[in-house]
């Protein structure tokens, strides 16, 4: 995933009011700015300068190359003179891209001992910024405002974020993911409207028979298998048993076997993602463990037991956070310690945690599953490391979809945990434990996550204005109160059917 493919465009507006001289230093700042961008290691994307647009037509065939430019990920406005904003309409109307409006100044500080008239004409953006924000609140638009110097870092920094969640934006638009088998029976939230998701987030998710996937499974060339078997052996510390002349090495086989046949069904349907579920495994001799942390860890979507909008979430936060340290992985509030003063969730699942979150070299083990009926599956065993992360949830609430995220803070384990056979991650909710478990549930959480130990709040927030999603925060101000007020306003909000789906 590199970021620099892709292509934010800086449309700064203008009118011919004031003049060729005046047009022509307006283009050349927004050269500079875009440069400046474009130099920052701290902006992940490419800026792409755009002529500066004076008239309605300019700015409605601006807006319209945006929607169709495969690499236009969303675009900058930013009005360094006054330009009328009805001559904006047109194109706002027909803009299918995020918008960031940033509002900025090409000179820092006033110029005391100078300043003219004709400096006055050119920084007009305190004011001409302020014509095209109200055009866009009027016409009810979504979007970011960054509001400082363009040269200032919390500018940069909110660009960076902004320019980050649309990539995973971009990233869904057409995205295909499968779902191998259907949804765990009776389980509720991990269901929901897979037409209304294609029609508000832009992927699609069909379902194909595990035989579809045990039949590529069964193509896979023993050679092949060894390759991927001496790979594991070079990356983990595998067990004794695993190994080659080991009791269950052939186990070890039968991984890398799924391994291969699911990479080469994900790859040959141009898939960013997949579910599946242990009630359906027929023909497949193993859960897949080790072949899922593997694929999450290479870019792919994922969600257990059917969970299609967390697999979707997952691949839309790796795609955010390429290039960053740290990982993403799928996640589950799995058991709880309540210790008091020392209050702590424990996350894992029955196999599948990515090991993009591992705070060391992972072990590769084999353990019986305990539900599911199949042979003991392999996979990969670590701890995660400690500090600040997010964990995210994507749920239906039957007339709209939530993005509900909260703040957490990892912590190392208190102590070894030795007869545990899945990777784990240890954090505190934020507020705290009390109140960030009642806030979740009372919002609908859902106990599947993409827990993110490199994206933030503000990612997620801004993903949630591009994707139209209602977003719930809870963190540290979060007052249950307050919350559940927020949450019947939100309900209240979303009865206006312009606002729901
Ligand atoms: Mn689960």
């Amino acid at each position: 995933m590199d970021l620099k493919k892709l292509e934010v465009w800086l449309i700064t507006g203008s009118q011919h009011l004031y003049g060729d001289e005046t047009l022509r230093q307006v283009a050349e700042h927004s050269g500079i700015i875009a440069d400046a961008f474009n130099h920052s290691t701290q902006i992940a994307i490419r800026i792409v300068c755009k002529p500066t647009v004076k008239t309605p037509d300019e700015i409605f065939r601006v807006c319209s190359d945006a929607n169709i430019s495969p690499d236009c990920i969303g675009i900058i406005t930013w009005m360094h003179t006054f330009s009328p904003a009805k001559m904006w309409i047109r194109g706002l109307n027909v803009l299918h891209k995020p918008i960031l409006h940033l509002h900025t100044q090409f000179n820092r500080d006033i110029p005391w001992s100078d300043i003219d008239m004709d400096f006055m004409n050119l920084n007009q953006s305190a004011h001409g910024d302020r014509e095209f924000g109200h055009l866009l609140t009027r016409m009810r638009i979504d979007r970011k405002i960054v509001a400082g110097h363009w040269q200032d870092e919390k500018t940069l920094d909110q660009i960076n974020t902004w320019s980050r969640a649309a990539a995973g934006w971009h990233d869904w638009q057409g995205a295909r993911f499968v779902r191998f088998g259907d949804n765990m029976r009776q389980v509720a939230v991990t269901e929901g409207d897979k037409v209304e998701a294609e029609i508000q987030f832009g992927y699609s998710v069909n379902t194909h028979g595990i035989g579809d996937l045990v039949k590529v499974i069964g193509q896979v060339s023993e050679e092949s298998i060894d390759k991927l078997v001496s790979e594991y052996e070079e990356k983990y510390v595998v067990s004794d048993s695993l190994r080659k002349g080991g009791q269950r090495h052939d186990s070890l086989r039968e991984a890398a076997r799924i391994e291969r046949g699911l990479t080469a069904f994900l790859e040959e349907g141009n898939y960013k993602g997949f579910t599946d579920t242990f009630e359906d495994l027929h023909g497949l001799r193993q859960l897949p463990g080790i072949a899922t942390q593997r694929l999450m860890a290479a870019g792919f979507g994922f969600g257990a037991e059917g969970d299609w909008k967390t697999a979707a979430l997952v691949r839309a936060m790796k795609v955010m956070a390429a290039g960053l340290p740290g990982g993403n992985s799928f996640m589950e509030d799995y058991t709880y310690h309540f210790e008091p003063d020392n209050q702590l969730v424990l996350g894992a699942h029955m196999l599948e945690i990515c090991e993009s979150i591992a705070d060391s070299r992972p072990s590769c083990e084999i353990h019986p599953l305990g539900i599911g009926g199949k042979e003991d599956p392999v996979r990969l065993v670590f701890n995660s490391g400690e500090g600040p992360a997010i964990n995210a949830s994507l749920i239906d609430l039957g007339n709209r979809f939530r993005l509900l995220v909260n703040e957490v803070i990892a912590v190392a384990p208190l102590r070894a945990l030795p007869k545990l056979p899945v990777a784990r991650v240890l954090w505190k909710p934020y507020p705290d434990m009390r109140a960030g478990c009642a806030a979740w549930i009372l919002a609908g959480g859902a106990h599947h996550t993409c827990y993110s130990q490199n994206l933030g709040a503000v990612h997620m927030q801004d993903f949630a204005e591009m994707a139209g999603l209602e977003f719930v925060l809870i963190g540290k101000n979060t007052d249950i109160y307050q919350l559940r007020n927020e949450l019947r306003w939100n309900d209240a909000y979303y009865s206006d059917e312009r606002k729901a789906r």
